[in-house]
């Protein structure tokens, strides 16, 4: 390794400049590099992209001994000694997909004293043989990256990740840095009660990322939303759709492909090989699409991912921010399209009721799930409404979020509402949105024909407005928790407690213009 250097008592901003080529810190990594120097273990929350990996990588390079970094994806641990090694930093791998021969020589280096940064997956790590080769190093640092692995709670957990706790008593004395982009209290505590880190220092960077352009639309006709988000914003960069399933991530990225586009499916019931494929194509910087599942997460690191497109409504602002995050690592601006539709709010509340979780669970995901539709139909700054769910306040309006640049205006809908909710309470409680927009616009369809609806008083009062403008209206009376569904049939049903004040007069209801609703109908198809 005679090309590779020491950096051992140089400065952190020594080799910050020297190896890394930058000219400063940014954020919280000066702060979160010196407390690794004082010996103090530290939590790290920074969004993806904020610049995570410097914090262990300068301390592990200024300090004597092998810095230890623990990482969950294999192809991740090899994107990152490779690069570490073209900046002349004695990095290298240990997992299971290495040929016996290059582990040999990677526990060689390691004895001799030849590596700075150790890059392991955590079952490689706790095998005894492991644990007693690096018991005769000396260590500079751990660094657990993607902690939130730790957490029963997130949707990333690894029960590897458990065993972790011991490295405190296997190692004592030698920092320990956890590093992870979710950010919500609970993962943040429970990282630290499982790694058995209670002191540690906690570290949150700022989560805004001044250039994520944040856009929501109704789902009308996902398909052309699709194309015409993709054909404004992906440019020679890469977009990522993410489908709420495997088969529609299939089905996504045969229509792109016919309509052109490189397109790639992803999801995890595709084989090993057919994965690596996709994430070497990814990573080989061609223009692209990927339509995937969440499965398409966790070292995804091209910079120029230029829009993420949601196809589907996430389940927390978490994750929907974690995924939206995968945009712009360059710093370009970027954009985020996230369709949504009553259908999809009302689906995942049935599903989640019928959920077999523990109580206290269940309404913990209740609450991210209801944060999450509030964001999707919040009539002001979209920047400012996901921050707030990290419990950060962002002072001014981000100036470039669809609400920002194009304010939505809201209308009276107290009559349409009292419609729509006795339309659904005529038909019996047991249609879904469509059925419910023919009966109001009096279209004689073949349900309405076989369940003879169109005698109802209902049939026809909603004649004066088109289809989608129901659609909306229906949608945010989900929303806001007068309709529901019920049974998994999609059929939509009232809420008691919110639809009969309504249907009363007792309450007024304010709904917001969809800004988009007109463009989109330019592009047809939209009844
Ligand atoms: P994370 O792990 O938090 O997702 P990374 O550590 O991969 O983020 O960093 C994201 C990008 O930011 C990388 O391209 C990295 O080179 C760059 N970066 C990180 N810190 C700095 C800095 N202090 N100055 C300039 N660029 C930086
Ligand atoms: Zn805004």
């Amino acid at each position: 390794m005679d090309h590779f250097t020491r950096h051992v008592g140089e400065s952190p901003e020594e080799v910050l400049h020297k190896v890394f080529g930058f000219t400063a810190f940014r954020g919280l990594q000066e702060s979160a590099v010196q407390a690794v120097m004082n010996h103090e273990d530290v939590l790290v929350l920074m969004p993806t992209g904020g610049g995570k990996s410097l914090c262990y990588q300068v301390p592990a390079l200024c300090r004597k001994g092998v810095g230890l970094i623990i990482s969950p994806l294999i192809a991740l641990m090899e994107d990152q000694v490779a690069g570490l090694r073209q900046l002349g930093v004695r990095a290298a791998a240990l997992h299971s997909e290495m040929d016996h021969q290059d582990q040999q020589t990677v526990r060689e280096d390691l004895i001799c004293d030849q590596l700075d940064l150790l890059y392991i997956s955590p079952e490689r790590l706790l095998t005894p043989y492991s644990l007693n080769l690096l018991k005769r190093c000396s260590l500079s640092l751990i660094a657990i990256d993607e902690a939130h692995c730790v957490s029963a709670w997130g949707h990333d957990f690894r029960p590897e990740y458990r065993e972790l706790a011991n490295l405190k008593e296997l190692f004592p004395g030698v920092p320990r840095i956890a590093l992870t982009a979710t950010a919500d209290p609970r993962t943040r505590s429970d990282i630290l009660s499982a790694l058995d880190m209670p002191q540690a220092r906690i570290l949150m960077g700022s989560f805004h990322r001044n250039n994520l352009f944040l856009q929501a639309q109704p789902k009308l006709s996902e398909t052309r939303q699709v194309l015409d988000a993709l054909s404004r914003h992906m440019g020679q960069g890469a977009a990522i759709v993410y489908c709420g399933s495997r088969k529609k991530t299939e089905s996504l990225a045969r229509q792109l492909r016919e309509k052109g586009y490189t397109a790639f499916s992803f999801h995890a019931g595709m084989s090993p090989a057919d994965k690596k494929n996709v994430l070497l194509r990814f990573r080989s910087g061609e223009p692209m699409v990927v339509a995937a599942t969440i499965a398409f997460g966790m070292g995804i690191d091209r910079p120029d991912v230029r829009t993420v497109i949601h196809l589907d409504m996430p389940t927390s602002p978490e994750g929907y921010y974690q995924q939206i995050g995968r945009a712009g690592r360059d710093g370009e601006l970027s954009h985020t399209l996230l369709l949504y539709n009553g259908e999809g709010v009302a689906r995942a509340r049935y599903w989640l009721e019928e959920a077999q979780v523990p109580e206290s669970e269940k309404r913990a995901m209740q609450g991210r799930l209801e944060s999450m539709i509030s964001l999707t139909e919040t009539t002001g700054c979209r920047t400012q409404a996901v921050l707030a769910c990290f419990g950060e306040a962002l002072h001014e309006p981000c100036g470039h979020c669809d609400n920002c640049l194009h304010p939505p205006s809201t209308f009276d809908a107290t009559e349409a509402a009292q419609k729509v909710l006795s339309t659904i309470y005529r038909t019996g409680e047991r249609f879904g949105a469509v059925q419910l927009i023919a009966v109001l616009k009096g279209k004689m369809t073949e349900a309405v024909e076989r369940h003879a609806l169109q005698h109802l008083s209902v049939f026809g009062i909603g004649k004066d407005r088109t289809d989608v403008w129901w659609r909306m209206v229906i949608r945010q009376l989900i929303a806001r928790g007068a309709i529901g569904m019920v049974g998994d049939h999609g059929g939509l049903g009232l809420k008691r407690e919110t639809a009969r004040p309504i249907l009363r007069g007792d309450v007024a209801v304010s709904l917001r213009e969809d800004a988009t609703l007109r463009h989109l109908a330019s592009m047809g198809n939209t009844t």
